[in-house]
């Protein structure tokens, strides 16, 4: 697909004007024809195909999943047309039609399927909102640990249902304990969060 070029089709959103006076000219880069290499901001979003955002791409990176057959549904009137190189047999230039939306077969990214961020300090201190779940005081996140509700020591799991925000001070008090142990209730439940 070296020599692939694409053209941009006009998209027509909603009703247009009875006369072309009142519409206007077409900015040049949306006239028919126009090169996208002139075009160089153009993205398509790109979805898993659950439908979840996965990022903006090119168009030469959606022609390649267009060519591998790798688009599983589309969004939206085709926005851009393809030409790609001609076939020896038939003669023909082959021609992609790409949509402004485009969810793509078997391209999802594990995160993209489990909406739950992963456990790092900052998604979990987030999630606390900055708050130590012992004392119930506001730390910034320099001075906040992540405690694990049932001591690794002890076969406590690193999971966002075991571990929560805890300051210094609390956390080095709690130690080796659990919450009951120590006499140290939680004044919340620690759970799984989701970013939808
Ligand atoms: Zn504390």
């Amino acid at each position: 697909m070296g020599t692939a070029s694409a053209t941009l089709r006009p998209v027509h959103a909603g009703p247009r004007p009875a006369t072309g006076q009142a519409d206007g000219p077409l900015p040049p880069e949306f006239q028919p024809g126009a090169s996208v290499s002139r075009l160089p901001g153009l993205r398509l979003l790109a979805l898993d195909a659950h439908g979840r955002a996965l990022d903006w791409m090119s168009w030469q990176d959606a022609t390649c999943l267009y060519a591998r057959g790798a688009v599983a549904w589309t969004l939206g009137e085709p926005c851009i047309e393809v030409h790609g190189g001609t076939n020896r047999r038939s003669g023909q230039r082959s021609v992609l039609h790409l949509h402004p939306i485009v969810a793509a077969r078997g391209h999802a990214r594990p995160q993209a399927l489990d909406p739950t961020p992963a456990l790092t300090n900052q998604a979990l201190f987030a999630r606390d909102q900055h708050l130590c779940l012992y004392c119930g005081r506001e730390f910034h996140r320099s001075s906040l640990t992540r405690d694990h509700v049932h001591p690794v020591s002890k076969g406590g799991l690193d999971l966002w249902e075991n571990v929560v925000s805890a300051c210094f001070h609390c956390n080095s008090r709690k130690g080796n304990r659990t919450p009951q142990q120590a006499g140290m209730p939680l004044l919340a439940i620690p759970y799984r969060p989701s970013w939808i």
